[in-house]
C-alpha cells in the first residue's frame, strides 16, 4: 500500500533527521521512533487525503429555515507551513441557509479536513468559508478562528499567551449587524 511505503520512506528520513541534530539514532530509547514520527506526521496531515466538499455534499438536506445556524468551539490542531509546529484552537462557524443546511457534525469535520493539513492560519480561515459556500450556496457564511501558535510561543518571540484570531466572511455578513450577532453569540 502506498500509506505504507511512505511511512517506510518517511521513517527513513526522520532517522537521518535525528542524527544530524546530534543524536545517537540507534539509542534503545529511540530505535522506533523514526517509525513512530512518521506515522504521527501522516495522521496530522491525512487532510490532503480528503474533500470537504465531498463531505458536506453528501449530507445537504432541504430546509426552509432561514436564520443563523451557529457552530461554535469547534476544537481543532493544525501544523503551521512555515516551522511544521503545531498551531491549535477553536474555530466558530456560522451560516444563513438558502434553501439546504447540512448535518452540524459536518461542519466540524471541514475544519478538521482544512486543519490536518500544513497551513497558514488566514488560508484556512478563508477555505472553511469558501467551501461552505460553494457546497451550501447560504445566505452568507462567516468563520472566527482564534488560535495558539507554537512557533510564537516556543521560539522567536516567545509571547506565552497572545492568540492569533482570523475572520471571514460572505454575503449577508457583510452587514455588521449580522456579524454582531453572531460574535454576541460566540463570546
Ligand atoms: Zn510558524
Amino acid at each position: 500500500m502506498q500509506e505504507e511505503q511512505n511511512t517506510e520512506l518517511l521513517a527513513d528520513h526522520y532517522k537521518k533527521i535525528i542524527s544530524l541534530l546530534g543524536e545517537d539514532a540507534e539509542r534503545e530509547g529511540l530505535l522506533d521512533t523514526p517509525q513512530r514520527v512518521a506515522k504521527a506526521m501522516q495522521f496530522l496531515t491525512k487532510g490532503y487525503c480528503e474533500s470537504p466538499e465531498e463531505i458536506l455534499q453528501k449530507a445537504l438536506f432541504k430546509e426552509d429555515y432561514r436564520q443563523m445556524v451557529i457552530v461554535k468551539d469547534i476544537d481543532f490542531y493544525s501544523l503551521c507551513e512555515h516551522h511544521m509546529l503545531p498551531f491549535w484552537g477553536k474555530a466558530h462557524v456560522a451560516y444563513i441557509p438558502n434553501g439546504h443546511i447540512t448535518g452540524l457534525s459536518k461542519i466540524a469535520r471541514v475544519v478538521d479536513v482544512y486543519a490536518r493539513r500544513l497551513q497558514v492560519q488566514e488560508r484556512m480561515t478563508l477555505q472553511i468559508k469558501a467551501c461552505i459556500q460553494k457546497t451550501l450556496n447560504p445566505l452568507g457564511v462567516m468563520v472566527v478562528i482564534e488560535a495558539q501558535h507554537m512557533c510564537m510561543q516556543m521560539r522567536g518571540v516567545e509571547k506565552q499567551n497572545s492568540t492569533t484570531t482570523t475572520s471571514d466572511f460572505t454575503g449577508v455578513f457583510n452587514q455588521a449587524k449580522t456579524r454582531e450577532e453572531f460574535i454576541n453569540l460566540i463570546r
